[in-house]
Parts: C-alpha cells; structure tokens; sequence
C-alpha cells in the first residue's frame, strides 16, 4: 500500500509574500508554496493538503489553534500514515510542546516544520525543510513509523518539539534541543538516532489516538532580573483567577532569598498557585538544594521543571491545570517526564 501524507498548513514565513503596498511579509495560500516546490509531485506517496480556514503568522497563535490542529488530526489519523504542519517559525516550539501533550497513543509522525526565509524567495530553506519532512512523515519500517513523535525539522535536524527552542532570529538553523539529542540529521541520507526516538507508543499502530484539548491559559510567568521589585513580583502573585506561575529562575532554579521576596511566593503557594520553576539558561537543569539561593524555594513548595525548556513548561502547564482539579496531581506531574520534556524521572509516554 503507497503511503499518504496530509499537510496542514497554518501560516507563517514559509508561505507568505510581501504585501506590495506596505511591504511586509503576510500569510499567502497553500498553492504559492505547491507551485513553488513541484518536487511534492514526485514523492513515490499520496500527499494531500489542507490550509486552516485562517492563515496566521505564528505570533497570533492562541491555544484554539492548538485545538483545531489537533480535531484535524484525530479525523484524517486513520486515513493517513504521516502529518506535516506548516506553521511560523516564532512559536513552533510552543504548538510542537502543546501537541505532544494534547495527544495520547500516538504511532505516526506529526512533525512541523516552516522556513526563514519564502518557499517564493530564491534562497529560501522552506523547499529543503518541507521535503526532508515529508519524507521523514512517510517513512515506515513495515507497519513501524520511524518517528512517531511530535517533532520539528529544522536545518539540518530532525528534534523532539518539547525539547526544541527557536534561539536564532536569522540562521536556517534556527532550532536547538540543548538538552536532548536530535531524532535524526538530514544530509546526504537521513540518519535517524534510533535510542532517541520514543517507540514506546508505537507497539499497536491500530490503537486509538486520543486528544485532550481543554486547555487553562490561567497561567503568568515571572521572570526574575536583578533589581525585580517586590510590587511586580506580588502584582503577578496577585493576578485574579492565576492557577499557575511559571518562575524563570537562574542557573540551576536560583533566586534572590531576601525574606519578602519568598514570603510572597510562598503565600501564593499557600493560596493554591502552583509555582514551576525553569531555569534562563538554555542548557542544563533546575536542581534546587544545591545552593542556598534555591532551597527556600524547594521547602515552600516551589515544583523543579528539570530540564524542561520554557515552551514545554508553558504548554505542560495548560494542559495539566485545564486537565485536572487536584493541585497535587498537577505538581506530580509537572515533575515527571509525560511526553519525553524532562531527562530524569520519566515515565514514558
Ligand atoms: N513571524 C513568522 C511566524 O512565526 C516567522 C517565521 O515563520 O519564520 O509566523
């Protein structure tokens, strides 16, 4: 049976074109980029596409996208063995993460990609990202998919997209996973890194893909700078409805320990917030107890994200605040792996 592969195709630089009268980049229709990239046509598999009723630039996504991205693909998951999603380089890794938790038994790959530069312009890097994507959405060993994740193709990688983190504005590499390897690198074959790729999943390709898509947005992040004042710091405290703050802590989760400062979070605990925290750094991991900067943190109650990066933590949040009422099941599993985010602790899939 020739394999198939759907597109989703949501906005973002890979598609767009510049607006003649302002001169600006905005969201164009799917047929610019088939007409631009005719390689599609020769691909040995059947390749449809759908564009969302609403083109965006990814700065626009709201987590409803997330939810119709995912209603699409509980529809069309039988009828096809792979999904690639067009989407703006801005906030991929957010919808990457948010999908990766949204969905449960899934055997086939979903991997987003997008481009810096227009499948229109001469230079452009969506034409080699979009079909190194489709390729790696079709491919099978038997009834195995090779990658049956939620993943981002990027460059020259293939990456986990709860690891993945957009940290260059103008490279055509423009993605890292600084914690964790990449599931495979594109060059003359593409070499896929087998120990890293979750097959756990996978075992019954038959088995139904679940989505969960109540997602909470009653979340803040509060990121610490020398100097923050106490009023910024209880002001997003004190948000009315907050379930949940996301506190991007220093190195490895530090944080100033001057009394007022930790009187305030930790009457925010006291009031039910659950407080996460992620560190600035782009590599490493939170391991609070390790200075006196962060163990005032651990004793009021304050959740390790690990090595989560800052994306994962935001949509690992949503979801399990929208997912479940008791605070304690939520702070259980803010710190474990559920999909592969963290390094230790993980449970699987
Ligand atoms: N602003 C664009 C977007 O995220 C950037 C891109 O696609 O590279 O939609």
């Amino acid at each position: 049976m020739k394999k198939s592969v759907l597109i989703i195709y949501t906005g973002g630089t890979i598609g767009m074109i510049r607006d003649p009268k302002t001169g600006v980049l905005c969201p164009f229709d799917f047929d610019q980029i088939s007409d631009n990239v005719p390689e599609i046509g020769k691909f040995d598999f059947k390749i449809d596409s759908y564009a969302l009723p609403q083109l965006i630039d990814s700065s626009n996504v709201k987590p409803q996208m997330w939810v119709e991205l995912c209603n699409i693909i509980m529809k069309n998951y039988k009828k096809y063995d792979g999904f690639v999603i067009l989407h703006g380089t801005d906030t991929m890794a957010y919808s990457a993460s948010a999908l990766s938790f949204m969905l449960r038994n899934l055997a086939k790959p979903i991997i987003f990609t997008g481009s810096q530069l227009p499948v229109g312009t001469i230079r452009t890097d969506g034409k080699e990202n979009l079909i190194a994507a489709l390729e790696i959405a079709a491919a099978y060993d038997g009834e195995q998919a090779i990658v049956p994740e939620v993943s981002i193709l990027f460059g020259s990688k293939l990456f986990r997209g709860n690891r993945t983190t957009k940290f260059d504005a103008e490279n055509f590499d423009a993605f890292e996973s600084f914690n964790y390897p990449a599931l495979a690198e594109i060059g003359i074959h593409i070499n896929y890194n087998r120990k890293a790729i979750n097959y756990s999943t996978s075992t019954d390709i038959h088995s139904d893909l679940e989505s969960f898509t109540n997602l909470s947005t009653d979340i803040a992040t509060l990121k610490i700078f020398p100097g923050i004042t106490d009023e910024v710091v209880q002001t997003i405290c004190n948000i009315k409805g907050m379930k949940g703050i996301i506190l991007e802590s220093y190195g490895s989760g530090n944080a100033p320990t001057d009394k007022k400062f930790i009187e305030i979070i930790k009457n925010a605990i006291d009031r039910g917030i659950i407080v996460y925290n992620v560190t600035q750094c782009l590599k490493g991991r939170v391991d609070m107890g390790r200075y006196e900067t962060s163990r005032e943190l651990l004793n009021i109650g304050v959740c390790s994200g690990y090595d989560i990066t800052f994306e994962a933590a935001v949509s690992k949040m949503m979801y399990l605040i929208g997912r479940y009422e008791n605070a304690d099941e939520i702070k259980k599993q803010l710190k474990i792996g559920l999909k592969g985010e963290l390094t230790k602790n993980d449970v699987g899939f």
